[in-house]
Order: structure tokens, then sequence, then C-alpha cells
């Protein structure tokens, strides 16, 4: 079984975009390709042209059990309204997790206006995501963007679960500390490269996932998620398949982490016996 916990429908690049349905069926057709089973689906922190809203993308998968929602939320725009339109839809099932991005947009996890964000978090026992690392975009300020800044709110919080993203690389050390540190902290390898690896920087990776691993990260906080369409599904694949890890950590990253971290159905789209196995 296979659970990319990190896959979007937009395009950074408004013109690329060429519409939801037609985005959602190139998903769900690679998907297929690469036997993966589940998707969550993160929806950005802005609406535009090429960025599909988030009542818009969970309209759109509400009636595809492989595909989930968790929430980008704009720190510039968060407020009351947004915080209850958010309650609503938790109440209701359709979102799984709650995303934030600093680095693209200026602020530190910690800022006090996003403890509205947390309580909901905690209310409905959900993961936050927080986009760590390089920004795609030259635009982004990476100082708010260090993995180091996740250390703070999971302190604060330790009724909350949090996902740095992309193991905040470039700072790959600094990310596992808190990792390690926090029960409450994991962390998704999703979005390393852009398309796909080279032969050099894919073994360069590997080292250091490998490395994280036998450092002390407990694999069990570790989750599989690709940040496609930026990355492909086939060379993420490729990067997993050939990680020396025990099968049982290999397992947990590639689907049970994020199934239990995001409390998702345990069924499986590629197996003939999936539907035997749905718990829902
Ligand atoms: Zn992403």
């Amino acid at each position: 079984m296979i659970i990319d916990c990190h896959v979007h429908l937009n395009h950074y690049a408004d013109e690329e975009f060429d519409g939801l349905s037609t985005s959602l069926s190139k998903l769900l057709a690679t998907m297929r390709r690469n036997r993966v089973d589940q998707s969550i689906i993160l929806t950005s922190y802005k609406v535009s042209p090429g960025r599909p809203s988030m009542r818009q993308v969970v309209e759109a998968v509400k009636d595809t059990p492989s595909l989930h929602v968790v929430a980008g939320i704009s720190y510039e725009t968060v407020d009351a309204a947004v915080v209850e339109d958010l309650d609503d839809l938790l109440a209701a099932g359709l979102l799984k997790g709650l995303k934030l991005y600093p680095g693209y947009e200026p602020f530190y996890p910690c800022d006090p206006k996003l403890e509205p964000v947390y309580d909901l978090a905690a209310k409905y026992d959900v993961p936050v995501m927080i986009h760590c690392g390089d920004t795609y975009s030259p635009r982004g300020k990476v100082k708010y963007s260090h993995p180091l800044n996740v250390d703070e709110v999971a302190v604060d919080h330790p009724d909350v679960k949090f996902v740095i993203c992309h193991l905040g690389n470039p700072w790959l050390t600094d990310c596992m500390e808190v990792v390690y540190k926090n029960a409450n902290v994991y962390a998704d390898i999703s979005g390393l490269v852009l398309g796909d690896f080279t032969d050099r920087f894919e073994a360069y990776m590997r080292r250091q996932l490998q490395d994280l691993l036998v450092w002390g990260v407990d694999p069990s906080n570790v989750l599989y998620g690709t940040d496609w369409p930026i990355s492909s599904m086939e060379s993420y694949l490729e990067f997993m398949e050939d990680l020396k890890i025990p099968v049982k950590e290999r397992e947990a990253i590639m689907w049970e982490n994020t199934a239990n971290l995001f409390k998702l159905p345990r069924f499986s789209e590629t197996s003939t016996l999936g539907s035997l196995f749905a718990k829902r």
C-alpha cells in the first residue's frame, strides 16, 4: 500500500494550470500508473486562476475515497470567518489537516494570530503541516521557513501534531533535531526535487534520509510524500525502492504513519481485495 501525503492540484504558474477537473484526472491517472492507493491534496494559501479554493477542491473530491484534503491557510487573510469555515469542514470530516506556508508568506509559525488555527487542530486532532525550507519562488523569505521555527510551536502546543514539510530541505539536520526532540513533530520527504532526481542528488538524498533514521529519528515520524506535480511520482518511488532500510520501516513510511496521523481509511485502491479491508 502507498499513500502520498503531499500533492497539489494547482500550479505555481497560473498559465500552466489546466483547470480543476483536468488536474484531478491527471492526478488519478498518475496514481493508478504508480500504484498509489491514496493521496492527500494540499490546497494553496491563495486563490487565483491557477489555484482553486479549498471549498472547490473539497467539493471536487468528496466522492473520491482515494483523495483527501488538507486546507491551505493564508496568514494574511485568516480571521474569525475563515476559522469558522474550517471548523464546519473539520466537523463534517471533509478536511484531514491544516497547512501553513511560512516563507511564501512572511510570518513565523509562533505568531499569536495563528492561535485559533492551533486550537482547531487540537479540537479535531488533525495535524498542522508547515512548509519548511526552500521556497519554489525566489520571492519567498526563507528565514520564516526554517524548521527550527516549528520547535517553538511544538513545545507550546503539546496537544497539536505538526508536520515539517520537505524535511526542511536544505536544513535537514535542524529538521532531524526538531523531529527527534518532539514526539508531536513529524516530517514529510516531499518536494526534494523539481521533476526527477539526478543520479548524484538521488544518492546524496538517500544517504541523508538513511542517516536521519540511523541518527535516531523514529521512523514512525517520517511520512512519504512527493509534492506532485512539482516532483514526479515515478522518481520518488524509485528513490524509496533503493533506500536501505528494514521492510517494517519502509511500510511505516510508505503509508502506515500517514494513515494513523491523518486518520485515513485503510483501503487499497490497487488491490482487488482492497474493499474487503475497507475500515471507514
Ligand atoms: Zn507542496
